[in-house]
Order: structure tokens, then C-alpha cells, then sequence
């Protein structure tokens, strides 16, 4: 007898860090069927996939982001790596987008069209829509200046919602940020306009006043909308080229019959924005409503040590477009089944055939889901497990079958018959059935 109680001295289970989630099998098929959807999507406008390591130099970020974003001031996860360097786990793409552009020369006198995937880290709280580690799916063009761009982005992102039955859920807002002076005018206004207020102002506002004050406009605190409201308006800050240019983008969208409406305070919290910004908000999703954001960021590729390059891009939230997808009922439940045919193999001599004739099988029918029952068990017992399966045929081997180099097909999710048939006439009956 042991000395001990066994359950007592168990360890404890060492679970994920709050905000960073498991995808479990049950859900992780529709990552596989959007993530692919979307990959051939953008390589049918001629974007090309580029992959990006999750951890930069922490001065990517800062430089890239800007030190009094959200993000840089309290969101990041950074450490000193072994040898003292500062990093960050990536809490956006685009920064190491442009570093790897550079790096590489992708737009040294040439245009580059890139998408990527993958997972995002904020600090930030947890919760439906918003979490630790995320995932974007992005897209960066450089090299072109001028809306045919932006409306190509934003175009190729309405034929996504489309595709997937998500047009009527999801409204384009769009606003100019204009040139980076006409930026720089309109928060000098609105500084001017705010500061004498500042009291009024809710907490984050206050501070932003001195740090990022055309966040402000997007706060979400109500008597901090209402004092905005007799505010300096960005659109009349716009220079000539921001109007003409935004104004092209929307003749381009109205001839395409993408609607969109125009949110003047839509600001977006990144530095690096100028002229075209845009959001696709949803409002099927509680707070949590964008769930994909871009625009037009000349700025970056300089201050990240290139030379001026145009530039635009997006970035969408893949949690919140599988919230969305989810909600709306998008996926048939069948796509996700895992399981086409269960092999049954009962009695001895059936199981030590069973995975060759698997074999042969998987030969003949590439593509085909076959799952074995491993382990052995009665006849009762693997039919329950071919069930569970999701399968739709149980193909069923025993003593009699093997010897006579036959197997039996049960279907397991139509009314029909069972039927015996000889090795070699299983691959057409097995695709015959899977057609009904
Ligand atoms: P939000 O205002 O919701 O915080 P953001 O402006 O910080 O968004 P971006 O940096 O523009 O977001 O990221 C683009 C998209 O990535 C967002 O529209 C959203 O769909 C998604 N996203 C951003 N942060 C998170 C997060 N913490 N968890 C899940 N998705 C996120
Ligand atoms: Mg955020």
C-alpha cells in the first residue's frame, strides 16, 4: 500500500495566461477555412504573403508606433533578452512589416503588395473581442500614392464581407486626416479650444491633451462628446491635395456601390496615419464593434529609416471576424466534420489487416477522411465510436470479410442499405455514397 494519498500530492495544473487562448478542434477548422479564404482572396488582387517574426527590438515599436500611443505607453509586452537587448512581442504588424520592407528593399524602386497572419500581444483586459494574444489578419501596399489604392483595400475587404454574407452587418466609416501639416493645424485648434475646458475633460482626456490629443475625440465618455461637439472640425483643417484625393476615393466607391459614411471624428489610435483613415464596425458585437481598421500611412516608412515612401494598409481582428462569422451563422457545421469513413476492424485477424487495407484505401481515394478504430473493441462498441466520429460511412472489416477480401459499407447518415462488397469495388461505392 502506498504511504500517501495519491489525489493529495497531485500537482496543479498550470493553465494559459489570462487573455491568451487555446483554439480548440472544435473551433480551429474555421480558422483553417477563413485563413485559407482570405489568403486566395488577396493573391487574386496580387498581394503576396510575408511572414514576420512575433518579436522585435523594442525601438521598432516605439519609433514606429509612437511613445504616447495607447499601445507603447501601457500596452506592450517587453523583456530584456539574455544579453540585455529590449524587446517586445509584436503588438501590431505593420511596424515589422515596414522593417522587413526595408530590410530587404521590397520597395526600392518598385511597388510591393504584402499580406500577413498571425498572433498580435497587448496588455490590455481581457475580454468578449478583446484579449492578450489576438490574432491579424494585414495587408500593406508601398510604393502607391493617390486613393486607387486605398479603394482597392478597402474594395478587396468588401468582397470578403460579401463572400462570407457579412456586407449588411459591417459599415465603412472613412475620414481625412489630410497632410501631416493639416493634421498638425487642426491639433494645435483644437488644443487651443480644449485646454481652457481641460477640468471638464474626463481623465484619459486630460492626459491625452498633452500627448495625443486627437484621440480625444474618439472618447467613448458622453460629457466629453458633448464639449466636443462646438469643437474645431478636422475637415475644415484639410488642405487641397487630402480634399481632392478623398474626394476621388469616394467617386471610386459610389461608382463601385460601396456605401460608407463619413465619421469626422474618426481619428484612429496610432500615430502614423495621414490623410485616408477607415474602420469596419460592426454593432453585432457589443464594444467591441471594429473589426478591421486601416489607412494611409506616408510617414512610417521614413521614420523608420527609408526614404519617403507612400504607403497604406489594414488590419483585421481575426477573434472578432469569427465572433462575427459565428454569429451569423456562416459556417455549415458539415465543413468542420473531421471524418469521412471509419474503419471498423473487429477480431484479430481484421486488425492486423486493417492498416494496409487503410493504406490501399487512402490510395485510391486521396482527399477521402479515414479514421481507423485503433485499440480494438467488439462490433457494438467501434460503430458507437464511428458515430462519434462524424463519419459518414462505417466500413466494416471482421474474420469473414478478411478471409473473403471483403468489407461491408454502413452508412451512417442516410437511409440505405448495407452492403458487402468485394476490395475492389469499395472506391466507387464509397464516392457514390459520399455524392448522395
Ligand atoms: P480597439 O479600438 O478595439 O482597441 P485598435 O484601434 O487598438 O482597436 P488596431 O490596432 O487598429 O486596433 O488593430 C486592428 C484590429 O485588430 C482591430 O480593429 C480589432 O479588430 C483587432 N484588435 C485590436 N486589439 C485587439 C485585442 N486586444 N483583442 C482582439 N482583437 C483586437
Ligand atoms: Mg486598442
Amino acid at each position: 500500500m502506498l504511504g500517501f494519498d495519491v489525489k493529495e500530492t497531485r500537482v496543479s495544473i498550470i493553465k494559459a495566461i489570462r487573455g491568451m487562448n487555446d483554439v480548440l478542434p472544435e473551433q480551429s477548422w474555421q480558422w483553417q477555412i477563413l485563413e485559407q479564404n482570405i489568403g486566395y482572396l488577396f493573391a487574386s488582387y496580387g498581394y503576396q504573403q510575408i511572414r514576420m517574426p512575433i518579436v522585435e527590438s523594442t525601438s521598432l515599436f516605439k519609433r514606429g508606433i509612437g511613445e504616447v500611443t495607447d499601445i507603447v505607453e501601457k500596452e506592450m509586452y517587453s523583456f530584456d533578452d539574455r544579453n540585455g537587448e529590449g524587446l517586445t512581442l509584436r503588438p501590431e504588424g505593420t511596424a515589422s512589416c515596414v522593417r522587413a520592407v526595408l530590410e530587404h528593399g521590397l520597395s526600392y524602386n518598385q511597388t510591393a503588395k504584402l499580406w500577413y497572419q498571425g498572433p498580435m500581444f497587448r496588455y490590455e483586459r481581457p475580454q468578449k473581442g478583446r484579449y492578450r494574444q489576438f490574432h491579424q489578419i494585414g495587408v500593406e501596399a508601398f510604393g502607391i500614392a493617390g486613393p486607387e489604392i486605398e479603394a482597392e483595400l478597402i474594395l478587396m475587404t468588401a468582397r470578403l464581407w460579401a463572400e462570407w454574407g457579412l456586407s449588411q452587418h459591417l459599415v465603412l466609416q472613412i475620414n481625412s486626416l489630410g497632410s501631416s501639416q493639416a493634421r498638425a493645424a487642426y491639433r494645435q485648434a483644437l488644443v487651443d479650444y480644449l485646454q481652457p475646458l481641460k477640468e471638464q475633460l474626463d481623465e484619459d482626456s486630460q492626459r491625452r491633451l498633452s500627448t495625443n490629443p486627437l484621440r480625444i475625440l474618439d472618447s467613448k465618455v458622453a460629457q466629453t462628446q458633448a464639449l466636443l461637439a462646438e469643437a474645431p472640425k478636422l475637415h475644415d483643417f484639410l488642405d487641397d491635395e487630402s480634399k481632392a484625393e478623398f474626394a476621388e476615393l469616394l467617386r471610386i466607391l459610389d461608382q463601385c456601390g460601396q456605401p460608407y459614411e463619413i465619421n469626422d471624428s474618426l481619428v484612429r489610435g496610432l500615430d502614423y496615419y495621414n490623410k485616408t483613415v477607415f474602420e469596419w464596425v460592426t454593432d453585432r458585437l457589443g464594444a467591441q464593434g471594429t473589426v478591421c481598421a486601416g489607412g494611409r500611412y506616408d510617414g512610417l516608412v521614413p521614420q523608420l529609416g527609408g526614404k519617403p515612401t507612400p504607403a497604406a494598409g489594414f488590419a483585421m481582428g481575426v477573434e472578432r471576424l469569427l465572433l462575427l462569422l459565428n454569429e451569423i451563422q456562416a459556417f455549415d457545421p458539415a465543413w468542420g466534420r473531421t471524418c469521412d469513413l471509419y474503419l471498423v476492424a473487429v477480431g484479430d485477424e481484421a486488425q492486423k489487416q486493417q492498416a494496409f487495407f487503410a493504406e490501399n484505401l487512402r490510395n485510391q481515394l486521396p482527399g477521402c477522411r479515414l479514421m481507423q478504430n485503433l485499440g480494438g473493441g467488439s462490433l457494438k462498441s467501434q460503430l458507437k465510436r464511428a458515430d462519434k466520429s462524424g463519419a459518414r460511412i462505417a466500413i466494416i472489416l471482421g474474420e469473414s470479410e478478411v478471409q473473403s477480401k471483403t468489407a461491408s459499407l454502413k452508412p451512417l447518415r442516410i437511409d440505405a442499405e448495407q452492403q458487402t462488397l468485394a476490395w475492389a469495388e469499395l472506391p466507387n461505392a464509397i464516392i457514390d455514397l459520399l455524392e448522395q
